[in-house]
């Protein structure tokens, strides 16, 4: 056969990079571990499966799921059940996203403005770098102070320099695992110029929450997901703000974000929230005594935690890590991540079981004599 026309036999080859953005090739893939065979404690994962009665039950909800139906893209019941649920302020809007996520990503993609800027403190959760780079905004990070408060001189400065159109603090943070103070909290909402997305992920392990900030602050969204209380699977998040801010992130999510098998599960499971709960108060209740072995090292150095996980210091971090996967407990190596972490871990609070067998690992790592 011959070809259409003489360009069709010389073009240039096409491939990622004459097509795709120059950064997205220079980026590395997200790393998620391989933890196969692993105790692991790496991922803020509820450890408690749901009990057998209760999976039953929501195996035969889900058999009744229409998957030859597109999801309901608003489901009302669902929303109304969370705002009964979580004690949401009457008049607030709720967008449900696949998995807090999509949306960060969201609200990256509504400021992507030219020149616009996203801002954050550091060490901080990575995806909102990685979302304000997706969506070609600009990200800047404010460190935090050297025990992982906000620097609110910094933080009210870079404000006024950057006029960030979003602002990203997480109550308590990852991957340090403290609440920052909420008049500083207060103070960095009233100076800022744009949108405050306040994210609450891990509010099941924290007792305290800013929700009520949304009925004062008209530039605040409160971000929660259902991962850490026990549904990382399903993923679903949420946030919650005025219909001003939410009807207009509405245009921009993918109808069909939430699936049919989500949307029943999530349902069943906020009927039988008060399970999901109960297991977060029990890991609540095996933080302390993780903190206390922790801290029966003296070399080790414990920061404060406000969610099921603790952060600590070592004297040879990506040693440790090392150590202790070589012992069957995954965690993980925040080495590396930003300077105030180096030679730190994060591990996540476990079952007791799990616990024992990460102190024990760290023992070993830290002082092979003990075993
Ligand atoms: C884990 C985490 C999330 C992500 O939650 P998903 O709903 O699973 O996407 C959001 N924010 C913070 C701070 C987290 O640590």
């Amino acid at each position: 056969m011959e070809p259409a026309n003489q360009a069709d036999c010389e073009r240039v080859p096409v491939n990622p990079s004459s097509v795709f953005r120059p950064e997205i090739l220079a980026w590395k893939a997200y790393h998620v571990a391989d933890s196969t065979g692993m105790v692991k404690l790496d991922a803020m994962e509820n450890p408690y499966p749901l009990p057998d009665t209760v999976r039953r039950q929501l195996g035969e909800a889900l058999a009744g799921a229409a998957i030859h139906r597109y999801p309901d893209p608003s489901p009302q019941g669902l929303k109304a059940l969370l705002r009964d649920r979580l004690g949401l302020p009457p008049g607030m809007e709720i967008l449900l996203g696949n998995g807090s996520d999509e949306i960060i990503q969201l609200l990256c993609l509504a400021v992507a403005r030219p020149g616009a800027v996203v801002l954050g403190v550091e060490p901080s959760f990575v995806m909102y770098r990685v979302s304000a780079a997706t969506a070609g905004v600009r990200y800047e990070g404010v460190p935090l102070r050297d025990d992982f408060s906000i620097d609110e001189a910094a933080m009210l400065e870079a404000i006024d320099t950057h006029r960030p159109a979003l602002i990203f603090l997480a109550c308590p943070n990852n991957p340090t695992g403290n609440l920052f103070d909420p008049e500083v909290v207060r103070r960095v909402i009233r100076r800022a110029s744009g949108l405050v997305v306040i994210d609450e992920a891990y509010h099941a392990f924290a007792g305290a929450t800013h929700l009520p900030v949304l009925a004062s602050a008209p530039n605040v969204v409160v971000m929660r997901t259902l991962s850490k209380l026990g549904l990382a699977g399903l993923r679903l998040g949420f946030v919650v703000g005025a219909r001003e801010w939410l009807g207009e992130l509405d245009k921009l999510r993918m109808p069909y974000n939430v699936n049919v098998l989500t949307q029943i599960a999530a349902d069943f499971a906020l009927r039988h929230l008060e399970v999901l709960t109960d297991q977060a108060r029990d890991i609540v209740a095996e933080r302390a005594p993780l903190i206390a072995g922790l801290s029966q090292h003296s070399n080790v150095s414990v920061f404060p935690s406000s969610a099921n996980f603790v952060t600590f210091r070592v004297p040879d971090g990506p040693a440790a890590f090392a150590g202790i996967k070589a012992r069957g407990v995954l965690i993980k190596n925040l080495h590396g991540a930003h300077p105030l972490l180096a030679n730190c871990l994060r591990v996540t609070v476990g079952t007791p079981d799990e616990n024992r067998k990460f102190l024990a690992a760290l023992s070993q790592t830290l002082d092979p004599r003990n075993g």
